[in-house]
């Protein structure tokens, strides 16, 4: 049976996710964030949390974790990179690996970047993707330990997910984005309506996520950046994909 996915809200824009296999009872939740707002979800479902999935060692998502671990004596799986970082740490993986959540298996995709050690989980019979804060709706993560070069990289990797997959992220800053975006892409039909579409999602206390891989791909500029249009857009036409994405990235910092 598909996988169960519940989405909600943990700190002040952070997104708790958990994951649930029908057939063993097993759950997953996606990063900690907060202990408390994971342990109502879990009530609410009924569901008893067998892993904690982790994306990388910002506190924003390993909050939680001693506390969960402490009552639920769940497994903490997390980046091999980062593993002395994160608490309560049970099994390390890296790219390749595969992770098991019941019966439902997930691929270990290295994104560094944000952080050096920043992985993401695909999980390709359902079609979902868990890529922390690599990746956000018409958005990116600030470049905080790595390279723009590793971030355009590890971006890249995530946009070749087949189309149809939906992206969990770690946050909602998806109206924040679309804002910028369209200084970069102001004629991009697919994103004005995405607008139009997040503006009303929030106004009725709806998430703006999971998006998919093939709306972003029309609609994130961050990943538009080998697009000759959007190059020429910002003055860079002709210029190597990487530097395209480097100055977009420096220009939402000032944003
Ligand atoms: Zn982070
Ligand atoms: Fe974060």
């Amino acid at each position: 049976m598909p996988a169960e996915i519940r989405l909600f809200r943990c700190l002040s824009d952070n997104y708790g996710v958990l994951m649930h296999d029908p057939d063993t009872g097993a759950t997953a939740a996606i990063d900690a964030p907060e202990a408390a707002p994971i342990e109502a979800m879990l009530k609410e479902t009924g569901w008893k949390l067998t892993d904690i999935l982790v994306t990388h060692h910002h506190a924003d998502h390993t909050d939680g974790i001693m506390t969960l671990k402490g009552k639920y004596k769940c497994r903490v799986v997390a980046p091999a990179a980062e593993a002395g970082k994160i608490p309560g740490v049970d099994e390390t993986v890296k790219e390749g690996d595969r992770v098991k959540v019941g019966s439902l298996t997930g691929n270990v995709l290295e994104t560094p970047g944000h952080t050096l050690g920043h992985i993401a989980y695909w999980f390709h019979g359902d079609k979902v993707a868990f890529v922390g804060d690599t990746m956000f709706s018409i958005g990116c993560g600030r470049v905080v330990e790595g390279t723009m070069d590793q971030m355009w990289d590890s971006l890249k990797k995530l946009r070749d997910l087949p189309d149809d997959t939906r992206i969990y992220v770690g946050h909602e800053y998806t109206l924040a984005n679309i804002k910028f975006a369209l200084t970069i892409e102001p004629n991009n039909a697919a994103l004005k309506s995405r607008a139009a579409e997040a503006e009303k999602q929030i106004a009725g206390g709806h998430f703006t996520i999971p998006v998919t891989i093939g709306a972003e791909k029309k609609e994130n500029p961050f990943i538009r950046a080998d697009i000759a249009e959007v190059a020429a857009g910002i003055g860079m036409a002709g210029k190597p994909a990487n530097e395209v994405f480097a100055e977009i990235r420096l220009r939402k910092n000032k944003f």
